[in-house]
């Protein structure tokens, strides 16, 4: 009996990511603490600062990773909603408590309250001509994205095209560049994805991704014609089915 009770509190306390990043929920979820060596969260207000326990670590490692590296204090946005499913406005997928945004902009001091609500959009990329702004893709971003990027729990990051090709030109030979997916927007963050986790058997992995660095003719379609973000409506009038154990 008692047992059989440990083994029921045992599974109704672990974590889970179910179903699919844009369609899906988290189950026991943990917050990341707001500030942390490091790093700073911003945005605090949307309380979108949750994920899975392997989220969390990974960032947390991240930013002590960068810090040991010399970089300021990271800026991390949106994580998921404590119980993760669909945000009402912005990205669709951040559903299941492994996908983070990190800014490129690093913060070389503590910031302030209102700051940290709403804090200055610093773009790396120039609209109208879709190109890199001087001065603000540097070593510190490509360490940043390197260090993001190596770590075996990551299978993705989402990158702007015209960044993906800053990578490619200063470190096309290195094997994490390939999991620099080029993707509409993203022009003062980017975006990193981890795989389903143990213990999650209904997270739904995503396909592989293609072999090879991608800094080719993949980028070269990618950079062709500038990638138009989807109207706030379309992305929004095709909510997914999520799995039946998100609902309740
Ligand atoms: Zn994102």
């Amino acid at each position: 009996m008692l047992i059989a009770t440990l083994l029921l509190l045992t599974s109704t306390l672990q974590p889970e990511a179910i179903g699919g990043y844009a369609g899906g929920c988290l189950k026991n979820g943990m917050a990341l603490p707001l500030t942390g060596p490091g790093y700073q969260v911003i945005r605090t207000k949307r309380l979108r600062y949750y994920g899975h326990p392997e989220l969390i670590h990974y960032l947390e490692g991240l930013a002590s990773q960068t810090k040991m590296a010399g970089l300021p204090d990271l800026y991390i946005a949106d994580l998921a909603m404590a119980r993760g499913g669909p945000f009402s406005s912005g990205h669709r997928s951040h559903q299941t408590g492994l996908d983070a945004d990190i800014w490129f902009r690093m913060a070389n001091r503590p910031i302030s309250r209102w700051e940290q609500d709403a804090p200055k959009e610093w773009a790396l990329i120039d609209e109208p001509s879709y190109r890199t702004l001087p001065g603000r893709f540097g070593p510190q971003q490509l360490t940043l994205l390197r260090l993001a990027a190596q770590s075996p729990d990551v299978t993705r990051i989402f990158i702007n095209p015209v960044l993906k090709a800053e990578v490619c030109k200063r470190a096309p030979s290195e094997p994490w560049v390939q999991k620099l997916r080029p993707w509409v927007g993203h022009y003062s963050h980017f975006h990193v994805r981890l795989r389903c986790p143990i213990g999650s058997p209904d997270c739904l992995p995503q396909a592989p991704i293609p072999p090879g660095n991608g800094c080719g003719a993949e980028l070269a379609s990618w950079l062709k014609d500038k990638p138009q973000l989807p109207k706030t409506s379309t992305i929004y009038s095709k909510l997914p089915q999520l799995p039946g154990r998100c609902e309740g």
